[in-house]
């Protein structure tokens, strides 16, 4: 007679493994955001980070500087409305190279004109933009970002005399045309970064590449979504089967709430992969929410330190089984509310409820809540003007549509009733939702009000 002992298999973990059958112990990846690289003092304090890893390979991955992102996309949208972006560019273009002058000193004319150079870049660029193929016109503009921030990082570290060189994140990171929002071809996205990088590394201690950055077979540039560097370097990570991934952030790791705005946050010293996923999900600003999927399937652990004590451990995400019984608060801002109603008594039905997330997925918006009664359904999503609005113009005509803006989404995993009361202390509510551990609503800060 034979036993057989069935063992629960993670099939996407083995897959991983066989795809690389040892892990690549010396190379290891460092994401800087735009906080840690935002000006001349943070880009020294990224160089005296860097000093602290001699010996090891180091795949950085950077955002754009400081708020570049955010000024590009003001650039962006006083073009579409035919307004003037000089002042906005001229302003862009100072606080780059105010960066430039202070780094480099006597050696700034290379980094100058390279800046020069690939300003009047963006401004050609600015007159081919198309208000028809927003998506594609926003991905060629708030790339140059990250273009920009790689290279002048490029030029610095070679200035301070480490071996280095820059392999390009949109030749690499393979997607598909689904700009704003590209999704990743990781079959590709493997193939290509692991040939480019392991190649590169052979001569040079340290590569940088660009985050948020990815591009189609055919050469276009598109973007994983606002904040999505962490993801790059979760990619880079998986595609390399890296040894560790560690994002460097102005906060001293993951806590319990943005310490920002709570003031009795807790640190996590570790979490499990669920748990993190499960903060991005919900809306947990410190890593991006796609970044943990590929770093659990290949058993990579990420660490998020803090940039500005750099002598402290952070939080680590990993295989562990811990689970924590504290409560957790993340808050979402920026947040719409729309409902959806119909004018004539009648219930909304599961097929007009298709219709919406129909329309909602051709437009690539996400739900972050929501709710229906009788005649309603309410969905809270992120202000997206652009997306709103063409969800909108399109479901305008089967229902009477219902629109705040502004609003927060909060969320507390394992809440207690004073907890609840905190939060909502001088905020209007809009929706609420409890399950056993998790308490949801959507709030308007009253303070805030004129
Ligand atoms: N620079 C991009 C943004 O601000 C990507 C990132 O920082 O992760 O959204
Ligand atoms: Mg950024």
């Amino acid at each position: 007679m034979q036993y057989f002992f069935v063992l629960p298999l993670n099939y996407e973990k083995i897959a991983a493994y066989f795809a690389n059958p040892y892990k690549n112990k010396c190379m290891q990846v460092f994401k800087f955001g735009g906080a840690s690289i935002k000006s001349a003092d943070a880009v020294r304090n990224m160089v005296e980070i860097l000093k602290r890893f001699p010996d090891e390979k180091i795949l950085i991955v950077v955002s754009a500087m400081g708020k570049t992102t955010n000024a590009l996309e003001e650039i962006l949208h006083l073009k579409l409305k035919k307004l003037s972006t000089k002042a906005t560019i001229q302003k862009l273009y100072e606080d780059h190279a105010n960066i430039v002058n202070s780094l480099f000193d006597d050696h700034a004319s290379e980094p100058l004109e390279f800046l020069q150079s690939i300003f009047e870049e963006l401004e050609n660029s600015l007159e081919k933009i198309d208000i028809n193929h927003y998506d594609q016109s926003y991905d060629s503009i708030i790339s140059y970002g990250e273009i920009i921030s790689s290279n002048l990082l490029l030029k610095y570290l070679e200035l301070k005399e480490f071996s280095i060189t820059k392999v390009n994140a949109y030749e690499l990171v393979r997607t598909d045309d689904t700009f704003r929002d590209a999704s990743v071809n990781w079959i590709k996205t493997k193939e290509t970064i692991s040939e480019k990088v392991k190649n590169e590394f052979t001569n040079h201690q340290l590569l940088i590449t660009q985050g948020f950055l990815g591009g189609t077979e055919e050469g276009q540039i598109t973007t994983l979504g606002r904040e999505g560097s962490d993801f790059s370097a979760a990619i880079f990570a998986y595609s390399l089967n890296a040894k560790a991934v560690t994002i460097w952030k102005d906060v001293p790791g993951i806590l319990n709430a943005d310490p920002k705005k709570i003031q009795d946050a807790v640190l996590y010293q570790e979490l499990s992969y669920k748990e993190a996923a499960e903060m991005t999900y919900y809306g947990a600003s410190v890593i991006h929410p796609k970044t943990i999927k590929p770093l659990a399937n290949a058993g990579i652990p990420m660490h998020v330190r803090s940039f500005s004590k750099a002598d402290k451990g952070g939080t680590i995400i990993h295989d562990c089984k811990v689970i924590h019984e504290i409560p957790c608060i993340i808050i979402k801002e920026k947040q719409s509310l729309i409902s959806f109603q119909l004018n004539d008594f009648t219930f909304i039905t599961e097929s007009l409820i298709g219709k919406i997330f129909d329309t909602l997925n051709k437009h690539h918006i996400k739900i972050n809540m929501m709710q229906n009664t009788a005649i309603s359904f309410s969905i809270c999503v992120n202000d997206d003007l652009h997306r709103l609005d063409q969800l909108m113009s399109e479901l305008k005509n089967d229902f009477s549509i219902l629109y705040n803006t502004g609003l927060e989404l909060i969320t507390i995993k394992n809440f207690n009733e004073s907890l609840i009361d905190r939060m909502t202390h001088k905020k209007e509510i809009y929706l609420e939702q409890r399950t056993r551990k998790n308490y949801q609503v959507v709030v308007k800060s009253l303070e805030s009000r004129v």
